[in-house]
């Protein structure tokens, strides 16, 4: 028999590999009990499913991450009693890797370079808010309301040539038209009760950031990136990331890269029924620690036990 002939076809190949987690923390805090509940999540389905754990370290905003942060991250994990594969994947280690997939989009035509400060952002929304309301994104934040897009080409020559910094967005009309109607399947649920098959509208974004001025790559770009070179099966994150969703899944078919499930979760809040952050001291691990709280009373607190 020939190699060619036992070489499992795409539907077995799939059948055979298991699937593929990760929990992809940003060190930029200490974790608290809603990372804990996410890394278990991961961690219990990658177990009940004959998966695998994979740990990603976010860290390209060199601004905010610090190698502190890492530590305790390895640290409470194994405390919990989560164990992940090695090495483990830091993104600021693989800028190429998000070089080459920004350099796919531009060749598409789908990137320009966007040379306004926050500060001129912020009072080109506040211009526009004069005439009505201005369009926000899932997040609440103001879409991209500037005009480099649209700025000749040579003009736009002379601002790169000249030093001007900018950073590198995506033409998301261009872009959706190129792609027509998307979807991704939720496994888990959207903040409003989204289940199964979900339509995707990257557009309620806007123009997003896909290279930042002072880091050559962005959230979106790199977590799109990396789930697809990790082989990333089933993604398991909090509903913050719910709508986000719809950009990764934008990129994802712009780059030709395979689709992931998705599975939201719940998130945890504070007793005023606030999303935790990375500053709230008494719900995080160290302090829950600190305290006497075991691994198992974690579990139960986040509703795992
Ligand atoms: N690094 C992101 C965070 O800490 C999570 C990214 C993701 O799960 O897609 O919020």
């Amino acid at each position: 028999m020939t190699a060619e002939a036992v070489k499992p076809g795409h539907d077995e190949f799939f059948l055979m590999t298991p699937p593929v987690f990760r929990f992809a923390p940003s060190p930029n805090g200490y974790l608290h009990l809603g990372h804990a509940y996410s890394a278990l999540l991961n961690f219990d389905r990658a177990r009940e499913s004959g998966g695998r754990l994979l740990l990603r370290i976010e860290d390209i905003d060199t601004t905010r991450c610090r190698p502190e942060f890492e530590a305790a991250v390895y640290e409470d994990l194994a405390w919990l009693g989560i164990d992940w594969e090695t090495p483990v994947r830091r993104q600021s280690e693989h800028l190429a890797d998000y070089r080459a997939a920004l350099d796919k989009l531009s060749a598409l035509g789908l990137v320009y370079p966007a040379f306004e400060s926050r500060a001129e952002i912020a009072k080109l929304v506040s211009a526009r808010e004069a005439d009505g309301p201005w369009p926000r994104d899932p997040d609440g934040a103001p879409l991209y309301p500037g005009e480099s897009k649209s700025l000749p080409a040579d003009a736009r020559a002379r601002l790169i040539d000249s030093g001007a910094p900018y950073a590198l967005r995506l033409d998301m009309a261009v872009a959706c038209r190129r792609v027509g109607g998307l979807t991704w399947n939720e496994l888990g649920e959207g903040p409003d009760g989204e289940h199964g098959t979900v339509p995707a509208r990257p557009e309620a974004w806007g123009d997003v950031i896909l290279a930042r001025k002072e880091t050559p790559t962005s959230y979106h770009l790199s977590v799109v990136v990396d789930d697809a070179l990790q082989g990333v099966s089933e993604i398991v994150r909090g509903q913050d990331l719910f709508h986000a969703t719809a950009v990764h899944r934008l990129l994802q078919v712009l780059l030709s890269l395979p689709e992931p499930a998705y599975r939201h979760h719940r998130l945890i809040c504070d007793s005023e029924g606030q999303k935790l952050s990375k500053s709230s001291g008494s719900t995080g691990l160290h302090a829950l620690r600190a305290a006497g709280i075991t691994p198992a009373g974690i579990r139960r607190l986040v509703g795992l036990g």
